[in-house]
């Protein structure tokens, strides 16, 4: 009985505190994500203010989840395993397609210099762009549009992510990378199973890089699904 007063009388942040190292932990020996720049500001990043409010408990289990507009978080491993693709830099801008829920845009500004992420369902820019300055990041920009056309005023970047799969790479997008920078996309042609696809501009092309099966959901604009 004393145990279990002493459990609910005990902070939340706390035990959320519990939980974000008990998933950094599965991040490193199950799916050996190994950059520690990523598990620590995933060790940072309070997941549990980036899920609606009564998914809050379950923030840190193995798995998407969903939030408004029919849309999801993306699993823990696929937003450590993306952002550990992209070998982000401290001096790097990065866009960002697909801001969701804010919590990988959070991930990437942690890392990086700047984000611009677009997200294309009103609600969700707004709610991302509100939580994401209550948390003190002020080097990110949202807007709300279609982010197959990426983001020509910031372009080049030195790293674009897009959080939605695609039947096709978004051409803007790839005109949009910076020779050396790296750009990681769920792209196939079926609309709930794609691969996880690594594209790295090189002086004179690009290069392919495939890390695997994934499943998001539907990237919809003008170079995505209609
Ligand atoms: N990284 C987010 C993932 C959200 S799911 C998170 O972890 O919370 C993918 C998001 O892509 C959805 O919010 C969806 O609305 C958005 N999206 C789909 N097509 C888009 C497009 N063309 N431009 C911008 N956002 C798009």
């Amino acid at each position: 009985m004393k145990e279990k007063i002493f459990s609910q009388d005990k902070p939340q942040s706390e035990e959320f505190a519990i939980l974000r190292s008990k998933m950094v932990e599965h991040l490193m020996s199950h799916y050996h994500i190994q950059d520690e720049r990523v598990l620590r500001v995933m060790q940072q990043v309070p997941r549990e203010l980036f899920v609606p409010e009564a998914l809050k408990s379950q923030a840190y289990k193995d798995n998407a989840l969903p939030i408004a507009a029919g849309q999801t978080i993306s699993q823990p491993y696929i937003v450590a395993k993306m952002t550990e693709l992209l070998q982000i830099e401290p001096n790097y801008r990065v866009l960002e397609i697909g801001t969701g829920s804010g919590y990988q845009t959070a991930i990437l500004a942690s890392l990086a210099r700047s984000v611009y992420s677009i997200e294309r369902v009103p609600q969700l820019a707004e709610e991302a762009e509100k939580r994401l300055r209550s948390l003190g990041f002020l080097n990110v920009v949202i807007r709300c549009g279609d982010g197959t056309l990426g983001w020509e005023i910031y372009a080049p970047f030195d790293a674009i992510i897009v959080t939605a799969g695609s039947p096709k790479i978004p051409e803007p997008l790839l005109s949009q990378l910076k020779i050396g920078g790296k750009m990681i996309l769920p792209v196939g042609f079926e609309k709930q199973a794609q691969r996880l696809i690594r594209i790295t501009r090189t002086q004179v092309d690009f290069t392919y890089e495939d890390f695997g099966a994934c499943a998001f959901v539907p990237l919809i604009g003008e170079h995505g699904w209609k």
